[in-house]
């Protein structure tokens, strides 16, 4: 098969090849500009949404392509349109596994990543992004040649998975980046790009800046784009910024978000899905409690490993705003309780707390305020509790209140107790006084045996939901009774609480 026939690649679509005729000419005359990119609306809007996006945080906005030509550079506004015409080029041949769309954002996520390395080494950021866009050219030119093979070797990764580099060797003895060197030479690119494809291809030439750049380039854009990107991934990647860049690791989160800033402004031009991305911090916490818990699973004693989990042990099941058990918390120690109860054929009961109308407390008073409240509610709530009841913060403003063998009646007593605990509190931030109110739903069951803790805990929210729709600021607790088999819609229930004293203004229940 001849690879270097790229006739069956998509070709650049004319806005493209006359923008290309441009990087020739060393003085590029900014109304020769305007015209090429005028032709095309959509692309005239792009750029001039571009050059308006807060990544440039500039004073003034480009009403025009002409000031959008002024205020990103001759060099900048050939690069970014070309990028976007490239991006454009429709192929006829695109299978479900091989997402054009995946590829050119893998490419965009390259480009940003090595703006920033150029950028902060002092290096032209505008050749960086050029070279990072066009790194993975030589895959669409194997994708294109051999649509069948490429397909059937990719199996289920993702277009930008790096593992596609090395299969491709193995499969059609070819290296992706030699190969792009080849297309960008046919598509008149410059010659420093199709150089840095050529030298980027050549394992003798592992040490120079450029190669380093663009590798390390490959990397941050495969943690731009993967939803859950392995650990030890962006540990590689915080070295490779430290020797490169000098960069410590406490300042490789910003270097990053900057990155991230930027591909998401251009994905959003170009209307692709941009999902939320979770910060390094995030990867790295993951990670830890992931080897914390198959650490706890192999019964790790160790005693500097203790020491290390103790503090991770914190971080992952305490909240740090309550200093309540989290939700990590409350499933494994409620499951551990109920079926405890569930051996020594002992009742379990479960509250579910939610704060009235916590919204309005945000919205009048501010986020802090609300902290400010959560926290005191938890403190109540864990004063007005039996010594080996235990309440966690379940989320947001949603507490979970473990009752281990509760006595028949009681649950709904101590219900009440939490209820009007709260009621009678206030609660000050800034000198302010708040007061808020709570809504419980709860569940006892006495033959633990029989329910999963999921099952208790939906009948519980059921409750809850119920107190929030007949007026909030009361408690529902259901209970099944011994000997009977649970029946949640014909409970036994215990209703408490006062009516709302208001008429309440919020439709929605919860
Ligand atoms: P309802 O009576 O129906 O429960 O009304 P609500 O306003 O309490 O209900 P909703 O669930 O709509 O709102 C909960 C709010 O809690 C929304 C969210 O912003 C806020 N919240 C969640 N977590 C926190 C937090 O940690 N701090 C603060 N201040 N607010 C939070
Ligand atoms: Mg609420
Ligand atoms: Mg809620």
């Amino acid at each position: 098969m001849d690879f270097q026939n790229i006739e069956k690649l998509p070709s650049p679509p004319g806005v493209a090849v006359k923008l290309l005729e441009l990087f020739g000419v060393p003085e590029v005359c900014l109304d020769d500009l305007n015209k090429v990119i005028s032709a095309d609306t959509t692309l005239t809007a792009r750029i001039i949404k571009y050059a308006n996006s807060p990544v440039y945080a500039r004073r003034h906005n480009a009403n025009s392509l002409n000031q959008a030509i002024t205020m990103l550079g001759a060099n900048g506004v050939k690069i970014i349109a070309l990028t976007f015409s490239l991006i454009d080029a429709k192929s006829t041949n695109e299978s479900k596994s091989f997402d054009f769309d995946n590829f050119w954002a893998a490419s965009l996520a390259t480009a940003v990543a090595a703006k920033k390395i150029y950028g902060d080494s002092g290096n032209n950021p505008d050749t960086g992004f050029l070279t990072g866009m066009m790194l993975n050219v030589g895959q669409l030119a194997l994708y294109c040649n051999a649509t069948e093979q490429y397909t059937e070797a990719m199996g289920d990764r993702f277009v930008y998975d790096l593992e596609l580099i090395k299969i491709e060797k193995d499969v059609f003895q070819q290296d992706r980046y030699s190969l792009g060197a080849e297309v960008l030479r046919a598509w008149h690119f410059p010659e420093q790009t199709v150089q840095a494809l050529k030298h980027y291809s050549d394992s003798n030439n592992q040490n120079t800046f450029d190669n380093q750049a663009i590798s390390l380039a490959s990397k941050m854009a495969y943690v731009i784009l993967s939803e859950s990107p392995a650990y030890e991934f962006v540990e590689t990647i915080t070295a490779d910024l430290a020797v490169l860049l000098g960069i410590s690791v406490d300042e490789t989160e910003h270097f990053f978000s900057v990155a991230m800033q930027e591909y998401s402004e251009i994905a959003s031009i170009l209307s692709y899905e941009c999902p939320e991305r979770k910060s390094l911090k995030e990867i790295e916490l993951e990670a830890k409690v992931k080897m914390l818990e198959m650490s706890m699973d192999l019964h790790v004693t160790n005693a500097q490993v203790t020491k290390e989990n103790d503090e991770l042990k914190d971080i992952a099941f305490v909240d740090p705003l309550t200093q309540l058990g989290n939700r990590r918390n409350y499933d494994s120690t409620a499951s551990t309780e109920l079926a405890r109860c569930g051996r020594l054929k002992r009742s379990f009961g479960l509250l579910v707390l939610d704060i009235d109308h916590f919204k309005h407390v945000n919205d009048s008073l501010g986020h802090a305020a609300g902290d400010e409240v959560l926290k005191g509610v938890a403190k109540k709530v864990l004063s007005s509790l039996r010594s080996y009841d235990q309440v966690f913060r379940y989320g947001g403003e949603e507490f979970a209140v473990i009752l281990p063998e509760v006595e028949s009646g009681l649950s709904e007593k101590i219900a009440e107790r939490l209820r009007a605990a709260i009621e009678s509190s206030e609660f000050n931030y800034a000198g302010e006084k708040i007061s808020v109110t709570i809504s419980i739903g709860g569940y006892v069951c006495h033959e633990t045996d029989i329910l999963e803790l999921d099952e208790i805990f939906q009948h519980a929210d059921e409750a809850l939901y119920e107190a929030k729709r007949s007026g909030r600021n009361r408690c529902i607790v259901l209970s099944e009774q011994k000997q009977d088999k649970p029946t949640p819609a014909n409970p036994v229930s215990a209703i408490t609480g006062t009516p709302p004293m208001s008429p309440d203004q919020h439709a929605s229940p919860r």
